[in-house]
């Protein structure tokens, strides 16, 4: 079980993610595949199991979209939900 990402965790590169879900965990919206970002768009894969909004929602380690060059161009997200885990 993984956790998922919320608005406001940080990605390996230090840049915050960003989600507009009216999905509430821990009263922060949760991010989805392509749809959420942290300066690029989040890649996932995500967790395929569980659809926010009816897209895919994502998970601690999805990949960034490369958005500048050193740890901008391989970053994934780093999520902090202790509370909640998803397949
Ligand atoms: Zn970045």
């Amino acid at each position: 079980m993984r956790s998922p990402v919320l608005n406001g965790d940080i990605a390996t590169c230090t840049d915050t993610a960003t989600s507009t879900s009216n999905v509430l965990i821990n009263n922060r919206s949760v991010c989805t595949v392509i749809t959420s970002a942290a300066v690029g768009a989040i890649l996932g894969p995500g967790s395929p199991k569980v659809r926010v909004n009816n897209a895919v929602i994502s998970v601690n380690g999805d990949s960034v979209a490369p958005h500048g060059d050193t740890v901008h161009g391989t970053a994934t997200m780093v999520a902090t939900s202790v509370k909640v885990f998803v397949p």
